[in-house]
């Protein structure tokens, strides 16, 4: 994906993201100075494991500051958004950890079976066939190879599904 296209589809991802969840995405595109005014800042390999815990998480009152990797694993940094229950506080705070969890074993880069990788001082979580890339150039043309062999879905389609199938289901 070149330069352009990949921030084409950047913006396409972040006006959906705030299409559908209006108040959790709020800060998307703000000017207040929230991390998130720019939308996610981790690989499309974890946007699976994103669709389902926004959706979970869109159920309660809560705003969304922050979306990242550090270290190999994803942070999801968020407020209340309104009154909430300890006991919904505490399930939001849950889903947020299972999402971490299942991102410990998941590429960041392509979304395969993955695990935490340290080498020159940097964390991936990256499968095989991704932790052998050396820098973000070999990896996204990693990514356009497996796009072209039809083994790998754009960022948008791995967030939202082909057609947006994924709005109709809901
Ligand atoms: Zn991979």
């Amino acid at each position: 994906m070149d330069h352009d296209s990949y921030w084409k589809e950047k913006d396409r991802l972040n006006a959906k993201l705030k299409e559908l969840y209006p108040r959790m995405f709020r800060f998307i595109g703000h000017e207040a100075r929230m991390p998130i005014r720019l939308g996610l800042e981790c690989g499309s390999g974890w946007y699976p494991i994103l669709t389902d815990l926004f959706k979970d998480m869109s159920k309660y009152p809560v705003v969304i500051h922050q979306v990242k990797e550090k270290f190999g694993g994803l942070r999801v940094y968020w407020q209340e958004d309104g009154p909430m229950s300890e006991k919904d506080h505490q399930a939001v705070h849950d889903l947020v950890a299972k999402a971490e969890d299942r991102c410990w074993r998941t590429c960041e880069n392509c979304g395969a079976e993955g695990q935490l990788v340290v080498a020159n001082g940097w964390r991936y979580t990256h499968c095989d066939l991704c932790k052998d890339t050396d820098g973000w150039k070999e990896r996204d043309a990693l990514l356009e190879k497996l796009r072209a062999e039809g083994k790998l879905l754009t960022p948008y389609e791995l967030m939202f599904g082909k057609d947006d199938d994924y709005i109709r289901k809901g």
